[in-house]
């Protein structure tokens, strides 16, 4: 599928109700993605999550990743490279390392998208019962048959464990979704009634200061820290730590969450600034910054 600059993706699309909070509200806030191809994207005018104006179906999208994804973002064939595995390692220590504080010794964990499987390899060094699975069949593959890891080559509908597990892990997957509250009640199926989630997402009030350089097709979603915190929140559950550097990351249990109300109104202040004339703007400028320190 080519791929060129000033014209539309092949997929309709249609516009829906808020998947975090179920408004209809919503307000421009890009015309345009990073491959400067036309890409509406707007905010939800009750909570600020980012959305496609026409969200893809998942037939859409599964088309989309089989043909065109790989060869734009992430090129694997025989696997990942070096330099991407030593990334992911540097990530996944890191990440194991918030966890850690939190987990029993030999505690059960399952990486959900878990790509080529390196966070899952690491708390298996570190003594927890680790295991993951991963829909792109790459990832998946090279995962379970070059390094011998018990990773699953399937998406979340079709995931499940034979016992509870005391925690699972998510990150950079749930800007990929379509519903991501239904995932959370998929994930809350497999937990231990004392389990942890933990996800980390890209965090668009950060990745907005690139403009519309930060949008893309595969991005169906964008959250800021309170969106994050909503999605918890209308699952039920209540914020144990908040990570908050460029990314946005929190581990949550069931529990009390704050008022939803509260939280919404939290978010919609955060994404307040960031209108679309803003961000098409701020790409202009992050672009000719760029340009200049060249
Ligand atoms: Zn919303």
């Amino acid at each position: 599928m080519l791929n060129l600059p000033f014209t539309k993706y092949p997929i309709t699309g249609a516009q829906v109700a808020c998947p975090l909070c179920n408004s209809e509200d919503t307000v421009p806030l890009a015309s345009w993605d990073r491959r400067f191809k036309r890409l509406a994207h707007v905010k939800c005018g009750d909570c600020g999550l980012i959305r496609h104006d026409y969200m893809p179906s998942e037939d859409e999208l599964s088309e989309y990743y089989r043909t065109t994804y790989r060869s734009d973002y992430q090129r694997v064939q025989d696997g990942p490279s070096e330099r991407h595995i030593a990334k992911r390692h540097r990530e996944a220590a890191l990440r194991l390392k918030r966890l850690t504080p939190h987990l029993k010794d030999g505690a059960r964990l399952v990486d959900f998208g878990c790509g080529s499987a390196e966070l899952v390899e690491d708390a298996i060094g570190m003594g927890y019962d680790a295991r993951g699975f991963e829909p792109g069949s790459d990832y998946a593959t090279y995962a379970r048959d070059k390094k011998g890891l018990p990773v699953e080559n399937c998406g979340w509908q079709d995931y499940s464990v034979d016992a509870p597990v005391d925690v699972v892990t998510t990150f950079h997957v749930f800007e990929h979704l379509l519903d991501p509250v239904l995932a959370v009640e998929r994930i809350l199926g497999w937990l231990a009634d004392d389990g942890l989630f933990f996800i980390e997402v890209p965090d668009m009030s950060n990745a907005l200061h690139k403009g519309f350089g930060c949008l893309h097709m595969a991005h169906t979603l964008g959250f800021s820290r309170y969106n994050l915190e909503l999605l918890g929140a209308v699952c039920g559950l209540e914020v144990v730590e908040v990570f908050q550097d460029y990314d946005i990351g929190i581990i949550f249990r069931r529990g009390t969450p704050r008022p939803i109300e509260e939280i919404k109104a939290d978010a919609v202040r955060q994404m307040a600034p960031w209108t679309k004339d803003v961000v098409h703007k701020t790409f202009w400028s992050y672009t000719a910054g760029k340009l200049k320190r060249r």
